[in-house]
């Protein structure tokens, strides 16, 4: 089976009566955008930023960042698009030059858009080296981790915004916002009316755990910590029915768009990109390809009404490879 895939991954991934859904690729840096094209991505859903900021003493340039933006967008074919999702760090990740101090619940505390709001300097460098790379004719798009108000939203594009006046941006940067706390998904007709906000991108890894009040990496709750869960997808149905009423698009980011048992039950709830990491590409094309929209559809409609995880995996059996 794994050689049929590989042999259609540069194929595009269309349903059985022609619905057509992105399969692009999360990296953390060029070479993973070098090997996300070997693997058939339509371009990147998520470029995990820190990995230009990790392991300094200093903080990288602009013109350092600008660079590497730019090389992560000429490792894609022309016209793929590049969403680079700004720093997402905090208490329990602290960065030598941003000293952010410890906190009891790092998660529930200073984390990803929040560091940047409350100490604007390094999202200010890092916006402008993103609109210096796009000018200079790299296709990208941005967005912001763990946003959870429309304070917050509002907060962070006026950075965007106040930087890209300074520097004359011509280009269009399509802006977007991470949808991994469950106010976003709840409220996303709200978020969706608001100017200037072109997409969103589901974080399931943390959406799943900010919902489930569970933390992914806890030894005894993790296992539960499903995105299968019919909470969450009933968050994220929801969500694409609000945000396509506004003509916006969501992609899903986190972990999930890389089970293929999920994949069915997403793209009947109405997700227009899957960004999965790079070796499950053509497996994921492949499992789009195995369903009809309406087959689609119909699991999406029984799977939000299960009660457990594992009801909802029930609906698609999936064969040992
Ligand atoms: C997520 O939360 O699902 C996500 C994509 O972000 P990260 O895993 O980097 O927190
Ligand atoms: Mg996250």
């Amino acid at each position: 089976r794994k050689a049929a895939e590989d042999e259609r991954k540069d194929e595009p991934a269309v349903t059985t009566d022609g619905h057509r859904v992105a399969v692009v690729a999360n990296i953390g840096g060029v070479e993973d955008a070098q090997e996300a094209m070997t693997k058939g991505a339509e371009g990147v859903g998520l470029l995990r930023s820190e990995f230009v900021f990790l392991g300094r003493t200093k903080a990288p340039t602009e013109e350092e960042q600008a660079e590497v933006y730019a090389d992560c967008s000429r490792a894609l074919q022309p016209g793929q698009p590049l969403v680079i999702r700004t720093l997402d760090v905090g208490g329990d990740k602290p960065l030598p030059y941003l000293p952010i101090p410890a906190e009891e619940n790092p998660f529930l505390g200073i984390r990803g858009v929040r560091v940047g709001i409350e100490r604007p300097e390094v999202l200010r460098a890092q916006c402008r080296a993103i609109m210096k790379a796009a000018d200079a004719g790299a296709e990208l798009n941005v967005m912001f981790p763990m946003i959870a108000t429309i304070e917050d939203w509002r907060a962070a594009k006026k950075i965007w915004d106040v930087e890209a006046d300074r520097l004359g941006l011509t280009t269009k940067v399509p802006v977007g916002i991470m949808m991994e706390v469950p106010s976003v998904a709840v409220m996303a007709r709200q978020f969706a009316a608001e100017e200037g906000c072109d997409f969103f991108s589901v974080g399931t890894n943390d959406l799943t755990s900010y919902t489930l009040a569970m933390d992914r990496g806890h030894p005894k709750l993790a296992a539960q910590v499903d995105p299968c869960n019919p909470a969450i997808l009933a968050l994220i149905g929801g969500a694409c029915d609000a945000l396509h009423e506004r003509g916006k698009w969501l992609g899903i980011c986190g972990g999930v768009a890389s089970d293929p048992q999920a994949v069915p039950i997403l793209v009947g709830l109405g997700v227009d990109e899957l960004s999965c990491s790079i070796p499950a590409i053509p497996s994921i094309k492949a499992q789009v390809r195995a369903y009809s929209l309406e087959q689609c559809k119909e699991l999406a409609a029984q799977a939000v009404l299960c009660s457990t995880p594992a009801e909802v995996r029930a609906l698609v059996p999936m064969d040992e490879a």
